[in-house]
């Protein structure tokens, strides 16, 4: 692992948004570019140059349902997280409504990933509705707040298993468990969770899991949807082609991106454990520092609850600082805001909104995910930083 110490450059503490590639998943893409690599198309099926590509895809796909636990034959490969929620949701709509289901009704949480909350929400003028449930203040849907908002007309529930703000983690199993008592699927964008956390989906009751390799040291661009066999799902294509993926996602599969996810999720694989130690022990050094910062309040924890997190997510907010200057007051250290910037105002995060923070407070919020070219200097100039931004803000 090496350090990040690039002069001028600010210590990276944005893992959550996207991480570099590992130099492994990098070897593994460039094989499948040039003249003397693998650069044939998979579907080729009349020369070698068509075979081999196949035979990097096939591999790509073993080692992707190795590191989750199901059969290869349940991947689909996509262009990312984006695209695999975005099929999973419209996809199952569509197909269930061309076959005269008369079920309309999708339920998600309200702190959804925006690709899950549109999908669902971009199907309302095609006759769908969409039901929002509001997490509890730790970012988690309890099974019980599922069954509340459940009846027969729902066919599909997404709901994620982690937060990608919060870090907390819902028990994905307990609650697809839920929607399928009321006869409904169960999707969940598992984008930052993936790999980290061990799915094994054979043993699972999940029927669809979105995947990408973003945010475990592989490339952008390219993703995959899990549909479990047995749950016999029908999904309308979005992308309509030439019957790559069983006839489900049209276009030239891109040898080199699969040949890196596959390379990334082996790697998670074969190192989760030393990964989430490292992980583990960098967050309890930044959350034992942010906690000495007086009026610091670490999201995504509630009191009496014993919830479960993401290795590498800390989510802060800071009593009495004025939200807007925060960040570009912290010098040296590349953090995300809580907050989604829109056109010329910036509005809080909604998702610490949704959780029950003030507009202040959410406003006042910053996000830190650590990765594993994280070092403990790296945690401690950020707490350096973060500390002198709110001391400075304070005395202003
Ligand atoms: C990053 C992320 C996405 C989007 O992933 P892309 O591969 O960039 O489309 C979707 N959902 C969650 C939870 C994410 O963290």
């Amino acid at each position: 692992m090496q350090a990040k110490t690039a002069p001028k450059l600010p210590v990276y503490l944005d893992n959550a948004a996207s991480t570099p590639m590992d130099q492994r998943v990098i070897d593994a893409m460039v094989k499948c570019l040039s003249y003397e690599g693998i650069f044939g198309n998979s579907a080729s099926k009349d020369h070698v140059y068509g075979w081999q590509a196949a035979e990097v895809i096939d591999n790509a796909r073993d080692q992707i349902a190795l590191a989750i636990g199901c059969s290869p034959l349940e991947i689909i490969f996509t262009s990312g997280a984006t695209e695999s929620n975005n099929f999973a949701i419209k996809g199952l709509a569509r197909a269930l409504n061309k076959a005269g289901d008369k079920r309309k009704t999708i339920i998600t949480s309200s702190i959804e990933h925006k690709a899950v909350i549109e999908s669902a929400t971009a199907l309302e003028c095609e006759g769908f509705v969409v039901k929002l449930i509001r997490p509890r203040t730790d970012g988690t849907i309890t099974p019980e707040m599922l069954d509340e908002a459940m009846d027969e007309s729902v066919f599909l529930v997404s709901i994620s298993q982690a937060n990608s703000v919060l870090g907390s983690m819902n028990d994905i199993n307990a609650l697809a468990e839920v929607a399928h008592t009321y006869g409904a699927l169960y999707h969940s964008d598992c984008a930052q969770s993936n790999a980290l956390i061990p799915l094994d989906l054979d043993n699972s009751l999940v029927d669809m899991v979105t995947l990408t390799p973003e945010k475990i040291y592989g490339p952008k661009g390219i993703g995959a949807l899990y549909l479990k066999r047995s749950s016999n799902i029908e999904l309308d294509p979005l992308i309509s082609g030439g019957g790559h993926e069983k006839g489900l996602r049209g276009g030239t599969p891109a040898t080199h991106q699969i040949a890196a996810m596959g390379e990334a999720f082996a790697i998670m694989q074969k190192e989760r454990t030393k990964v989430c130690e490292h992980l583990e022990s960098l967050k309890n050094r930044l959350i034992t520092g942010l906690k000495e910062i007086p009026g610091a309040h670490i999201n995504g924890y509630m009191e009496g609850t014993d919830t479960p997190h993401l290795p590498g997510i800390v989510s802060v907010s800071f009593d009495k600082v004025e939200g807007k200057f925060l960040i570009p007051t912290i010098r040296g250290v590349a953090v995300s805001s809580g907050s989604a910037c829109s056109s010329s105002v910036v509005k809080p995060s909604y998702i610490l909104t949704e959780t029950g923070h003030s507009d202040e407070l959410a406003m006042a919020s910053i996000r830190l995910s650590i990765g594993r070219f994280n070092t403990e200097e790296d945690i401690d100039t950020a707490l350096k930083a973060i500390a002198n931004a709110v001391n400075m803000l304070r005395k202003a």
